[in-house]
């Protein structure tokens, strides 16, 4: 990867993590459509996160979350909430999958942009096994909300 490439993922992660999309009041028990929720801890950095998904009858979601962590926890919870509201959850599974191998990939695998938005710019971070845990917990938590969301709708 480029220097130049580089600092821009590390900028677009820089700017997640200020900007903090889907940061907001939880539902919790007034959401009304099938919905889930999420608490994940990573102790080694201390990042905490709480999340919820609400799916919407036409096959798309929302994202919220509240938490607070080192910047790239939250730039990452930033980013799935960014991607989560431009896609549906069909499209949602895809993604999430394709960060797993990225974030596992020790800095083998370059991220594709074209699927993974700025979800690509931590294709770096995947060289430190110690913040891969910071950029994979709101996915961990995604992951599990939205289980919870889709039995609900089952139900
Ligand atoms: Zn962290």
């Amino acid at each position: 990867m480029s220097t130049q490439m580089q600092q821009l993922y590390q900028q677009v992660i820089l700017d997640h993590s200020r900007s903090r999309i889907g940061n907001a009041d939880l539902l919790g028990d007034a959401a009304t459509g099938a919905h889930g929720s999420s608490h994940q801890i990573n102790p080694t950095c201390g990042d905490e996160i709480e999340l919820e998904t609400e799916l919407a009858g036409d096959g798309g979601l929302t994202v919220r979350w509240s938490g607070d962590g080192c910047s790239i926890s939250m730039a990452s919870a930033s980013v799935l909430s960014e991607l989560a509201g431009d896609t549906t959850v069909a499209d949602m599974f895809v993604i999430e999958a394709k960060f797993h191998e990225l974030m596992h990939s020790r800095g083998t695998l370059e991220g594709e942009e074209e699927i993974l938005g700025d979800a690509a710019a931590f294709s770096g971070v995947s060289k430190f096994p110690a913040r891969i845990k910071c950029a994979l917990l709101s996915w961990v938590a995604f992951k599990d909300a939205l289980n919870q969301a889709q039995t609900s709708l089952e139900e």
